[in-house]
């Protein structure tokens, strides 16, 4: 059996934040706020995968009122919700995404975020789509004060 699973995150931009997206640091004047390091991609990969097991969303398995999860890595959060994956004997098959972002330019950055999180997700790169595009300066995302984020996925279950 397949299922497919849908996800969106969006956070604000802060100056002088590290800015995080896929697990992969990327130079830039403001960064990404959020109780984790703000990896709103990694989150909507991580909200698509819980949609397809119909296991809520990373708000209810990593809650921000918990300190626990205090700028906590997404990329184990997402190995956290690979273990929920498997225990359900599923297996991913492909994820596609894509990044809004006025900037920075997320292009040559696309490649490393591939590597670091292919592997997690125990994909070939092949089967990780991962694209950028700007919002044309419009609403909070096009004047800079925001990035979004979108993740489709289709798992394997037994069955
Ligand atoms: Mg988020």
């Amino acid at each position: 059996m397949h299922k497919i699973g849908f996800g969106y995150d969006i956070h604000r931009l802060e100056a002088g934040r590290r800015l995080v997206l896929g697990g992969v640091d990327i130079p830039n004047a403001a960064g990404l706020l959020g109780h984790s390091d703000g990896d709103a991609l990694a989150h909507a990969v991580m909200d698509a995968l819980l949609g397809a097991l119909g296991e809520g969303d990373i708000g209810t398995h990593f809650p921000d009122t918990d300190p626990r999860y205090k700028d906590a890595r997404s990329l184990g959060l997402l190995e956290s919700v690979m273990g929920l994956v498997r225990s359900r004997g599923a297996a991913v098959v492909n994820v596609d995404t894509v990044i809004i972002a006025e900037e920075p330019k997320m292009g040559p950055h696309i490649p490393a975020m591939k590597a670091a999180l292919a592997p997690v997700l125990g994909i070939p790169g092949s089967s990780l789509g991962i694209k950028a595009k700007t919002n044309e300066g419009l609403g909070p995302v096009g004047e800079k004060l925001a990035i979004a984020c979108y993740a489709i996925v289709l798992i394997s279950l037994p069955g």
